[in-house]
């Protein structure tokens, strides 16, 4: 030990006899020649690269900047709506990534990107400069799609999209409604976060209205004609709820072309349909501040090079999560979270001059229809001619006719997933 002190003694001598002979760089100097990273967006994708670029490399300067103070998990959110669980459950904050990781937290929103000067603007007028800025800021809402859909129509036909106050407002009109009411789920077109969460929605809402309002239906209207576990889902809905679920796909009359919030209607190209509650899921696009700082092409979402996930727009800033274009990656927690692990590799080592190392990616979506009913699909990426592709083989969907104790373990297996990810991400 005493001998380590004086070898680190040495060392800080040499380095104070080199900025001698550099005629005096102070010590101010010094700490500013460390490597800056900017994360913004502490969520599934940036909390992750924030901690894993200081896990790889901790002489790396990390902020990690979001608008909350507090992170809402999405994903188990449905549960909050078939009453199942609290949102105090999905709720975490980042002392301890600070405290164990060395990652500096900022709550601040942050309104603009300056790519030639390399800073990030926000509230207060406050600057923050990079080397290397991580943008992982999900999803917006593309509100121009559906006459009538607007931020105010939000407050009365929530999308619940965005875990927090939006959860808690569907799970408040789904307890007012009266038993043999009908509530309408719109679900959107491709591409959106979370293919099976819609579907998943409906499933965690029947059970809530099977023991305390079992007269009531679950109208799905669809832009879509096919969805993600659909035979899955199918067969669990009637397993559990009957008919209580029905879907409508789009050929069918389900796409939605304008709504009336005051008279709680929806008109479709076919028919109108009016709801008790309407939980309508809107089409969506990157998140705004990838939009801001100019990060997008004309299909709303950011193009990268899927290897580092540096913007193909802007150098030396990357995109991550549900924002990127991520070859056959659907835009979930799992996928952000290993998008998160190649981005931060791919930073540490372009600071250090490294090439970046080769890739490799994850992703498993869970959904729970009962509390003793879960399904999945999961798969295993990798590059292949610039594009983020499946591997063959690996992964797959829960099989079709299960025992009940497989179902059964595939929801230990996705409550241990949360905890597992939550883990990753806030400790
Ligand atoms: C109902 C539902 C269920 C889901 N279930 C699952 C599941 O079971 N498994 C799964 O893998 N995925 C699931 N998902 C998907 C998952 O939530 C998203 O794919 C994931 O959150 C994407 O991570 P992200 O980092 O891109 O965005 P987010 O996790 O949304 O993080 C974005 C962060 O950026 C911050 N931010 C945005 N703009 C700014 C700004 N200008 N300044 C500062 N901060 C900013 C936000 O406050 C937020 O904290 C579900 C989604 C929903 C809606």
């Amino acid at each position: 030990m005493a001998a380590m002190k004086r070898r680190d003694f040495v060392k800080a001598a040499g380095a104070a006899a080199v900025l001698g002979s550099l005629g005096g760089v102070s010590s101010l100097t010094l700490a500013q020649s460390k490597k800056r990273v900017v994360v913004v967006g502490g969520g599934y994708g940036g909390a992750i690269a924030a901690k894993y670029i200081r896990m790889a490399d901790p002489t790396i300067d990390v902020r990690l900047i979001d608008q909350n103070s507090r992170f809402v998990s999405c994903p188990l959110s449905n549960e909050v709506l078939g009453g199942e669980r609290d949102i105090a459950s999905l709720t975490f904050g980042y002392s301890d990534l600070s405290a164990n990781h060395g990652v500096r937290f900022v709550n601040n929103e942050i309104l603009e990107i300056n790519p030639e000067k390399n800073y990030v603007l926000g509230n207060g007028n406050l600057k923050y400069f990079y080397d290397k800025l991580v943008v992982s800021p999900g999803i917006s809402f593309d509100f121009d799609q559906v006459t009538g859909y607007d931020e105010a129509a939000t407050k009365v036909m929530p999308h619940a999209w965005k875990a927090g106050p939006q959860t808690l407002l569907l799970r408040k009109q789904l307890e007012a409604m009266p038993d043999g009411g009908v509530f309408y789920i719109v679900a959107p077109p491709n591409p959106f976060r979370c293919p099976p969460g819609p579907y998943e929605r409906a499933a965690q809402v029947a059970h809530y209205f099977k023991n305390h309002k079992p007269k009531s239906k679950i109208i799905i209207l669809d832009a879509k004609d096919k969805f993600s576990k659909q035979g899955l889902f199918t067969q669990g809905w009637k397993m559990h709820y009957g008919d209580m679920i029905q879907w409508v796909s789009g050929a069918e009359g389900g796409i939605i072309d304008e709504v009336d919030p005051a008279s709680m209607t929806l008109i479709g190209q076919v028919d109108e349909f009016k709801g008790d509650v309407v939980n309508f899921i809107p089409a969506q696009k990157a998140g705004k501040l990838a939009h801001v700082g100019g990060l997008t092409d004309e299909s709303g979402w950011c193009p990268v090079d899927q290897k580092t996930f540096e913007s193909s727009i802007h150098k030396d800033i990357h995109v991550i999560g549900d924002a990127s274009i991520a070859g056959k990656m659907p835009k979930s927690g799992y996928a952000a979270n290993s998008q998160g692990k190649v981005c931060a590799a791919a930073v540490v080592a372009a600071l250090n001059g490294k090439p970046a190392p080769e890739p490799s990616y994850v992703n498993t979506c869970y959904s729970i229809i009962a509390p003793d009913h879960g399904i999945s699909v999961a798969a295993v990426y990798q590059l292949k001619d610039g594009t983020i592709q499946g591997v063959e083989g690996a992964g797959g969907l829960s099989p079709m006719d299960a025992s009940e104790r497989t179902r059964a373990l595939e929801v230990e297996y996705a409550l241990g997933w949360f905890k597992n990810i939550a883990a990753d991400m806030f400790t």
